[in-house]
């Protein structure tokens, strides 16, 4: 079977990678300086033309670009490429504000759709498989990035798009579909219809891609054990590209990150200042081989840390981990940095929902924190002693992961209010 879609890159050596990145890099510098005056201003600004980067050494000495500076560039303002030369356009749901659109090239769409048959092949995938995408089309990069990635490789591909459940489930079994492409909510959704209509013999499904939302790894063996399958990490960016910037092999301990396209790098998310190797921080890309859209140190904010420890799958590609968080969600208590996820890891761990809010407030000069969350229906008491031995647990619990204190308080199910959109959870009195 094959392993790898592009073996000669995706296996090449580290010198081999880095030489890539030299070389691409300052070409792309070049294009960025010539056709991007929005970011050849920033660069003025700090002293630097092209010929000051070298190679990827240099990297550290150009400026970061946020999603502020794609907003105050919007619609054109960062493209690398005349529109004639356009061929697509994907964006963000921009459930934050302005929307972020993104521009590709013939080229560009080519070289994303590589990186998600990466994906699909790492995950097993051959051009005997039949994969269903039910992430969305259209607009999101979801749908059409696997959808070209599953065309690359060769599986007979199954256009589903998003919902539609019953229609999703009569073409899964109809079709014996054996990789499913969905974000995680949705997988764990469909695993709930499956077994409640007893159709758990006619799946056939053998793996899954799931990304487009944060997943712990407690869901990933739920979803595993109920469709019988192999779940795997995607990640991506609308900005970019879209999903297959990072996926997961068979070792599920991190993804590789497309090097020969992407150049990551950890900042301290507060100073700006490129974190050692292993240190957590903010994630920042700068895309080597995009002509329409070519971003330099992008600043994602997510969390997560990168490792080069040699992966058994063969991959020299730098692994990043499953994001910890937003930088802007991140806060900091006692002087410790703590992000709501992974307060609602312990709650998921310890049989908790994720009906919780997170109440931070500062009393005598020091902070304090407590975790309001729902008893479920399973564990649901009414005896306070009983109660009382259950948030003892979960202080715990929450120590071991935060390395802080946390008052527990529990509540009855359905007590936190329900959002319909994004759910608050975090109350921090002190910026009140
Ligand atoms: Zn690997």
């Amino acid at each position: 079977m094959k392993r790898y879609y592009q073996p000669e890159i995706e296996t090449a050596s580290r010198e081999q990678i880095l030489a890539w990145q030299n070389e691409r890099l300052v070409k792309q510098v070049h294009h960025v300086w010539e056709n991007v005056p929005y970011y050849r201003k920033k660069m003025e600004e700090k002293g630097l033309t092209p010929e000051d980067i070298k190679g990827v050494a240099d990297l550290h000495k150009l400026p970061f670009l946020t999603k502020d500076d794609l907003r105050e560039a919007y619609p054109y303002g960062l493209m690398g490429k005349p529109l004639k030369d356009c061929v697509r356009i994907q964006s963000t749901s921009g459930t934050t504000g302005k929307r972020v659109v993104a521009f590709y090239t013939q080229k560009d769409i080519d070289l994303w759709e590589d990186c998600c048959a990466r994906a699909i092949v790492a995950v097993g995938g051959t051009e005997e498989d039949v994969c269903q995408v039910c992430y969305g089309y259209g607009l999101f990069t979801g749908g059409p990035g696997l959808n070209g990635g599953s065309h690359k490789v060769g599986c007979l591909t199954l256009p589903m798009s998003s919902g539609n459940t019953d229609r999703q489930l009569q073409f899964m079994t109809d079709l014996e579909a054996t990789i499913i492409c969905c974000t995680p909510s949705y997988a764990a959704y469909l695993a709930e219809s499956i077994h409640e209509r007893g159709l758990r013999d006619q799946i056939k499904l053998k793996a899954g891609i799931f990304g487009a939302e944060a997943w712990s790894e407690e869901m990933r063996r739920d979803v595993e054990k109920s469709l019988g399958i192999r779940a795997y990490d995607i990640y991506g960016l609308t900005e970019i590209s879209g999903p297959g910037v990072a996926f997961e092999c068979e070792e599920q301990t991190g993804m590789h990150i497309n090097e020969d396209h992407f150049i990551a790098e950890i900042i301290d998310p507060n100073t700006g200042e490129v974190l050692p190797e292993g240190e957590k921080g903010e994630l920042v890309f700068t895309c080597i081989t995009k002509e329409a859209f070519p971003l330099l140190r992008y600043r994602t904010r997510d969390i997560c840390v990168l490792s080069r420890k040699k992966c058994s799958c063969g991959r020299t590609h730098v692994k990043m981990s499953k994001p910890m968080g937003r930088s802007d969600d991140m806060l900091i208590i006692k002087g410790v940095n703590v992000f709501p996820s992974q307060i609602e890891t312990v709650l998921l761990e310890q049989g908790y929902q994720a009906n919780y809010q997170i109440i931070v407030d500062r009393v005598n000069n020091s902070d304090t924190l407590e975790v309001q969350v729902e008893m479920t229906a399973e564990n649901f008491s009414d005896s306070l002693s009983k109660i009382g031995e259950m948030e003892k647990q979960l202080v715990g619990a929450l120590k071991a992961m935060l390395g802080i204190y946390a008052k527990v308080k529990l509540v009855a199910p359905k007590t936190i209010a329900r959002s319909e959109g994004k759910a608050v959870r975090i109350i921090d009195k002190r910026k009140i």
